[in-house]
């Protein structure tokens, strides 16, 4: 997938070239192509933004280097903001299936919307706060998105089968040492007993999901669901608990 990234602040972008984003990059996997706006600015000084017509505080992007820089990009094009739709798991599973995409960072007061019509933006938040500008939210994106593009993860890891896109939270995960401080790791991850062990994450799924995400955890309840008479007592249980 090609990611064409259009900003203000390139070296904000640095971080893509770590971890799984990084070597799914270098693999040819993930292309990531960061244009600075300010390099297409006609103005000597390389200024991209102004004052907003009609007053008001902040500044606003010129549109002039934008339509400069979007010249020859193809795919679906998107500008980070907090007028946009809130981001899912629906969003980023689409997004994934693109070829190219294009991401618009906004910064200051944002963007002369005459690029946003032009272009046919698709505005997208990430989260109903204000941050100071597009790059953070657009690599939010990007790692999510990555998530889902076959040959990111390792073989042993599947997003689909993290919290969130299974329906539930996931259950409580632990590594070496056994006890550590006095503190034990639960003894039903220890008896090899495959069964046994997928009922406690279930069950512990459950609960963490009730407790930090009832909305979840209300529409799993009336889901229609494929389960078995254990997992159906754990879900009855769940559902009597306080917490
Ligand atoms: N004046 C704008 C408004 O009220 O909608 C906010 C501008 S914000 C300070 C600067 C830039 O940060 C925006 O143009 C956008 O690109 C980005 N941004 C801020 N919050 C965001 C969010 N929740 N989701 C996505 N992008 C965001």
């Amino acid at each position: 997938m090609k990611i064409n990234i259009l900003t203000l602040f390139p070296e904000m972008f640095e971080p893509l070239k770590q971890s799984l984003l990084g070597k799914a990059a270098e693999k040819g996997i993930l292309e990531f192509n960061i244009i600075n706006i300010r390099d297409f600015s006609q103005d000597k000084h390389n200024k991209a933004d102004d004052y907003p017509f009609g007053g008001g505080v902040g500044m606003v992007m010129f549109c002039d280097p934008i339509f400069r820089a979007m010249e020859g990009l193809k795919g679906k094009n998107l500008y980070m903001s907090p007028r946009g739709k809130v981001m899912d798991e629906d969003k980023i599973l689409s997004l994934s299936q693109e070829e190219e995409i294009t991401i618009l960072c906004g910064h200051y007061e944002g963007v002369d919307q005459r690029a946003l019509d032009h272009f046919e933006m698709e505005e997208v938040s990430i989260g109903d706060y204000v941050l100071t500008g597009g790059e953070l939210p657009a690599m939010v994106l990007i790692d999510a998105v990555a998530r889902f593009i076959p040959g990111v993860l390792g073989d042993s890891e599947c997003a689909s089968d993290d919290s969130i896109y299974t329906g539930l939270l996931e259950h409580d995960q632990y590594t070496k040492p056994r006890e550590y401080e006095g503190m034990q790791v639960p003894e039903v991850l220890f008896n090899g007993n495959h069964k046994l062990i997928h009922l406690w994450q279930y069950e512990n799924s459950l609960v963490n999901t009730k407790r930090n995400r009832p909305d979840l955890f209300w529409a799993y309840v009336d889901k229609e669901k494929d389960l078995t008479k254990e997992e159906k007592k754990i879900l009855d249980l769940v559902i009597k608990m306080e917490l």
